[in-house]
């Protein structure tokens, strides 16, 4: 008997694309990171969850809304 041959069941290269969710700080007009990623095939129809995040550069909480994301890598 032998079990060679099969595969690893590692993600391929090809698999999804995660993008980084970044908000525009109001106040600095920076580029911040929510700390939330997701899959880019999905963004389109995704729900966005707590749309509220500490920003890194003005330390305010800011809310946030799925028009206001940029998706970067
Ligand atoms: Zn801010």
């Amino acid at each position: 008997m032998k079990f060679f041959g099969k595969p690893a069941a590692r993600k391929v290269k090809s698999g999804p694309v995660i993008k980084r969710l970044l908000v525009r700080c109001p106040s600095t007009a920076k580029l911040a990171v929510t700390g939330q990623t997701i899959d880019e095939q999905l963004w389109a129809a995704a729900k966005v969850k707590t749309p509220k995040f500490t920003c890194p550069h003005c330390q305010q909480v800011h809310s946030w809304s799925k028009k206001d994301v940029v998706l970067a890598r």
